[in-house]
């Protein structure tokens, strides 16, 4: 956690800056949608540039293509930027030439992440207001949970930053209310 906050204050981004080359020169990620900048929740965050209609793809979350074996030696080290690919690949995230990694984790957010074949792309759960956080949720499985305590500071946070499916879960467990229907 601490390493990712230092990161995080060390990167520099202009407000003007609209794209995000990769050392390689490819996999550009223009931010027409969204503005990077210090957020309430944690770190830096990405915030809503103008109104982003719901459905609309943010931003692409890209990232280093990582074997398995590499990605749980990630994992034990607390890498909260690893996605799932396919059977032989995940996609690291945590590189400077990724925005979209700055896009903090809610227990009720207004953005989700979809994978298109190799690619993972952030999309607008909802209509979002001009200036409003972007949030997805970072889907995590329940595996050492404890150690990746949740400050999304919405009324029906879970504490922790876990999957929508594993809420109930947790809320039983830490003794937290049930939320009214969304
Ligand atoms: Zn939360």
């Amino acid at each position: 956690m601490e390493t990712n906050q230092l990161v995080e204050t060390a990167l520099t981004v202009e407000p003007n800056q609209n794209e995000t080359q990769s050392p390689h020169g490819h996999a550009s990620t223009p931010t027409e949608w969204i503005e990077f900048r210090d957020s309430d929740i944690h770190g830096r965050g990405g915030f809503a540039r103008k109104p982003i209609p719901t459905g609309t793809q943010v931003i692409e979350y890209v990232g280093r293509q990582v074997t398995k074996a590499e990605s749980e030696i990630l994992c034990s080290e607390n890498n909260e930027y690893i996605f799932d690919l396919n059977e032989e690949r995940d996609l690291d995230g945590k590189v400077d030439w990724n925005p979209a990694r700055l896009i903090n984790h809610s227990c009720n957010p207004n953005c989700y992440a979809e994978q298109d074949g190799d690619r993972i792309f952030i999309f607008a759960q909802r209509k979002i207001k001009p200036g409003a956080e972007l949030s997805f949720n970072y889907g995590f499985s329940l595996k050492g949970y404890q150690d990746f305590p949740c400050l999304c500071g919405d009324k029906y946070c879970v504490g922790f930053m876990v999957a929508e499916e594993f809420h109930p879960l947790v809320r039983e467990e830490n003794d937290l209310p049930k939320p009214p229907r969304r």
